[in-house]
């Protein structure tokens, strides 16, 4: 059975084979990933009249089913047969849609290896991996472009019995091209003195074409926004960072040298000279001066030639590439042969405390880089895509490239023109920034790796720090992972690269002096480890102190408990945390206070009947959120949600607070907290104060977030009350205050992960205080105040953390001691749903025999929230100590249509959220 005869069974899109009108097969045949989810690539055969036009990459248009509807996809692959109804009739490509190489070979590799990984269908993948205003070419111009039709001798042939002077004004000016070289329409009417009914007339007969083509030049000819003046010096780095740098230094230049002689890449011109078409390799391959057609010109260069000199200085490389390759040897799930290995790969995590001048050494890093001609990817979360953090890459890089949400499609578009002609040195952005298509990358940072955010809810469901070392791999080039609170998964496997060494986890030596109490030592194989033996696989960097001598801030815990047993009333704000933030206010300091949580109170309870008022299409509590108007003295935006309504942070569903408990009429009170009830507190306790509170709620924006943090940065804000969106990045000298409302809101998640996040949230916080010259103070506020994580979190102890956490992980086999992948299904209606689970875990039970006992599947059960939105959710969460056999598993229910079903059936890939 062909492949295309499965895709008509499953999809009862394609038409069967018997059925396409009769045409005689002729190669090449294109591969085409349609950006509709069909899960496998169509073959095509490529018409005489695109052969030397079709490229690996580019956006094509092509038949799809019964009806022939033109449907748009990418060229995966060009190959000389297909497997496809040998000697029957195959479609034909119908058009080019965009003549760029959308997709460059390495980002197609990487977009392969994600659907792969990931689940995904390839076109879905690509459909992340090129922004649609590029897709969609906003803001292009046109221009029409002349070509000579016909080979050069026979239009001399022509001019010289041509007798017309307009019509020999043009081809004599055509001939003074290079040849394969095209003019503008405009310029040539210009210069030959020719009119339209001429130009008509030559195409007419067939010695010239006329074309519209894109006006790249123009799109990024006048483009301000991609800055940066390059003009301020690099501090000088101090001795830790120093020494992290020295560490990185001959890793930077294994790369550049190993990239200047292997991994061939497309060198797009700078700038395209205008009139001609700016695809610069194309129109070269278009000559035959390229690498040559689409098929060499994706393969890698098969032998890896790796430098004897890095080797030496480099022992361990040969590990990390192995073990990646373990990682991801699954069937089809490792795109890299052994031999095709990448000498220049090195994946660095940098652990520096907050405060110790992590950037700076990225800086200086991808000062390197761009020295050698290459350029850098930053990422860091969407809420650290601050002015400050921007700044600080503008002022040292000539042409970076910010991509924010914030941009219009235009600027989208702009900016990946730009990066992927070599225009930018420098590209910051989120997540999606890991596919920017800079021809000739050196190097990927990551900032604050542990964010759950890098991870996308949609499909595909990657992991953007994952994706980023994988890229890194893909094109031989270091990473670095900088983080003050590691995710557990990228400190395990650098943790080996550090045992003995007992500088790394003791790495705070103000804290650690302080208080006797915290864990000395380091993390030690011997403590957490099964598997001794396994070699590190990361390189480990650490910067363990401040920047000039400054101390970490004194973190005190108020037991909330104990001080509600002393008070009237409710209190959100302790004594203690009141008495800070006055004396922090009068002595003219800022200060910043965290809740994650927005809304007023989180859930509406009655006392009688115990009744927890529930959204109706959700299975959570409602939350109630205040009217507008009511506290003026705050300085909340207002443009904010103030309804005096109950929302579910869900489904966003409004509905009015019941003035009595719906079941037995009685009255309703209102519990728990949120940013709204800490914020009538304060303006209670504090009426004059400039505050501001920032959450969900009222930024609803990047530029509501900019002006804000304007306003802070100038003092007209003296305290930020706010959830998660405070807690990272910022670094403002005069705060000197952080409270923490409540430690305890993520703790009793019903998520394996919740220790961790709470540890890395507060740790973030806390890293806001003190960063100028008056030391910083931070008040915890706990009703857990015996619990590991929030003594791990008063004593600022990463390490101590991080051990008893991966002690008590490896005891039930969760991540880093195993690979894990979640499916949700869910379905409007519950009996529906109870089928297709159980029918799913037929399936992949009958795949795991084959992996005898090694995968370990729980469920189908209802997820921890059990309907979103209407939908009943089931979830089946399958863990394997190594991630090939759970990739095969997948792989083979896949391959049946089991997973097909995108708008039911979630695959998740190393989850980062379970609920
Ligand atoms: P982190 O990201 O580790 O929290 P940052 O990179 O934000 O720390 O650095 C904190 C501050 O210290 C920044 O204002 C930065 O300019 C400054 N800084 C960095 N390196 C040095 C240095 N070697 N000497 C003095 N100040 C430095
Ligand atoms: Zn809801």
């Amino acid at each position: 059975m062909s492949t295309v005869m499965q895709v008509a069974n499953l999809f009862g899109e394609i038409e069967p084979a018997e059925r396409r009108p009769a045409e005689p097969v002729e190669g090449p045949f294109a591969s085409v990933a349609l950006e509709q989810s069909i899960d496998r690539t169509l073959s095509y055969s490529i018409p005489p009249r695109l052969i030397h036009s079709l490229k690996i990459g580019q956006r094509v248009r092509v038949p799809l089913g019964r009806r022939n509807r033109p449907a748009r996809g990418y060229v995966i692959s060009i190959q000389p047969t297909t497997d496809y109804a040998k000697g029957g009739p195959i479609k034909k490509v119908l058009e080019i849609e965009d003549e760029r190489v959308l997709v460059g070979p390495a980002l197609m590799e990487l977009a392969r290896w994600m659907s792969r990984y990931y689940v995904t269908p390839l076109g879905t993948v690509l459909e992340s991996v090129i922004p649609s205003a590029v897709k969609k070419k906003v803001g292009l111009g046109y221009t029409q472009i002349v070509r000579l039709a016909q080979e050069r001798e026979a239009v001399q042939g022509i001019l010289e019995k041509t007798r017309a002077p307009k019509r020999r004004a043009i081809m004599a000016r055509l001939l003074q091209l290079e040849p394969g070289g095209s003019i503008e329409l405009v310029r040539l009417a210009g210069e030959s003195g020719a009119t339209p009914p001429t130009v008509r007339k030559l195409i007419r007969l067939g010695l010239i074409t006329v074309t519209a083509e894109v006006d790249l030049p123009r799109l990024t000819a006048n483009m301000g926004p991609a800055a940066g003046d390059g003009a301020e010096p690099d501090i000088a780095l101090n001795e830790d960072q120093q020494k992290a740098f020295n560490q990185l230094l001959p890793r930077l230049k294994a790369s550049s040298r190993v990239g200047s002689i292997e991994s061939p890449k497309i060198v797009a011109p700078l700038s395209p000279s205008p009139g001609t078409p700016a695809f610069g390799s194309e129109a070269q391959a278009r000559r035959g001066e390229g690498r040559g057609e689409g098929l060499q010109r994706f393969e890698r260069d098969p032998h890896p030639n790796p430098l004897p000199e890095y080797r030496e200085r480099e022992p361990d490389a040969d590990a990390v590439r192995l073990s990646l390759a373990e990682q991801h040897s699954g069937k089809e799930t490792n795109p890299l042969s052994i031999s095709n290995s990448s000498p220049g790969f090195s994946v660095n995590l940098l652990l520096g405390v907050t405060g110790s001048g992590k950037t700076e050494v990225y800086l200086q890093c991808i000062r390197e880089v761009v020295n050698a001609g290459r350029q850098a990817i930053v990422l860091v979360p969407e809420i650290a895509l601050t002015p400050q953090t921007v700044r600080r890459f503008t002022a040292r890089f000539k042409s970076v490239a910010i991509l924010h949400s914030g941009l219009t499609a235009t600027d989208r578009h702009r900016y990946w023109q730009m990066i992927s002609t070599g225009q930018a040195q420098v590209v910051v952005g989120a997540r999606s920034a890991v596919f920017a298509p800079l021809p000739n990358l050196g190097i990927i940072v990551v900032d604050e790796e542990h964010e759950a955010s890098y991870k996308q809810d949609t499909a595909p469901r990657y992991h953007g720090r994952d994706v980023a070392i994988k890229r890194a791999q893909l094109e031989s080039i270091p990473i670095i992972l900088g983080s003050a609170t590691p995710s557990l998964e990228t400190y395990w496997k650098a943790a080996g690269a550090v045992s003995g060494q007992s500088s790394v986890v003791s790495g705070q030596p103000t804290a650690s002096s302080r208080r006797p109490e915290r864990s000395e030592g380091s993390l030690t194989p011997s403590v957490v480890s099964g598997q001794s033996a396994a070699p590190p696989k990361y390189h480990f960097l650490e910067l363990p102190r401040r920047v000039r001598g400054l101390s970490m801030p004194h973190v005190e815990l108020v037991d909330m408990k104990q001080e509600n047993r002393f008070r009237r009333g409710v209190h959100l704000l302790s004594q203690r945390l009141e008495h800070l933030l006055r004396t922090t206010i009068e002595s003219k300091r800022q200060a910043i206070l965290l809740l994650n949580r927005r809304g007023y109170s989180n859930f509406v309870y009655c006392a009688s009947c115990t009744n927890v008022i529930q959204c109706k299409y959700c299975d959570v509590t409602m939350t109630y959120h205040r009217t507008a108007g009511e506290h003026p003295g705050s300085a909340s935006n207002a443009a904010a949600v103030h309804t005096g309504q109950l929302h579910c942070h869900y489904c966003l569903a409004v509905n009015p607070l019941p003035t009595a408990c719906p079941k037995c009429g009685k009255l309703v009170s209102l519990f728990g907290l949120g940013t709204q009830r800490v914020e009538e507190e304060i303006s209670q306790k504090f009426p004059d104060l400039k505050f501001a509170r920032v959450d969900g709620d009222t930024m609803r924006n990047s530029r509501d977030y900019e002006t804000l943090l304007g306003r802070f940065a100038r003092g007209e804000i003296q305290v930020m009350l706010g959830t998660q969106m405070i807690a990272k990045g910022l670094d403002y000298p005069n705060v000197t205050l952080v409270g923490v409302i409540s430690g305890d809101t993520a703790l009793a998640l019903p998520d394996f992960r919740a220790a961790e996040r709470t540890f890395q949230l507060i740790t973030q916080v806390a890293g806001r205080a003190g960063r100028g010259d008056n030391p910083g103070r931070v008040v915890l506020q706990t009703f857990l105040p015996d619990d590991p994580t929030i003594q791990a979190a008063i004593r600022q102890d990463y390490a101590g953390f991080a051990r008893g956490e991966l002690v008590s992980r490896r005891e039930v086999g969760l991540p880093p001691f195993a690979r894990m992948v979640r499916i949700v299904l869910r379905d409007q209606e519950q009996p529906k749903l109870s089928k297709m689970s159980e029918e799913l875990a037929a399936k992949l039970a009958d795949a795991a025999i084959a992996e005898g006992g090694a995968v370990t599947t729980k469920g189908p059960m209802p997820c921890a929230i059990s309907r979103i939105a209407g939908y009943y959710r089931n979830q089946i969460v399958m863990t394997c100590a190594t991630a090939g056999p759970l990739q095969r598993i997948l792989a083979a229910v896949r391959e049946k249509g089991g997973l097909a079903k995108s708008d039911k059936i979630a695959v998740d890939v190393d989850p980062v959220s379970l609920l």
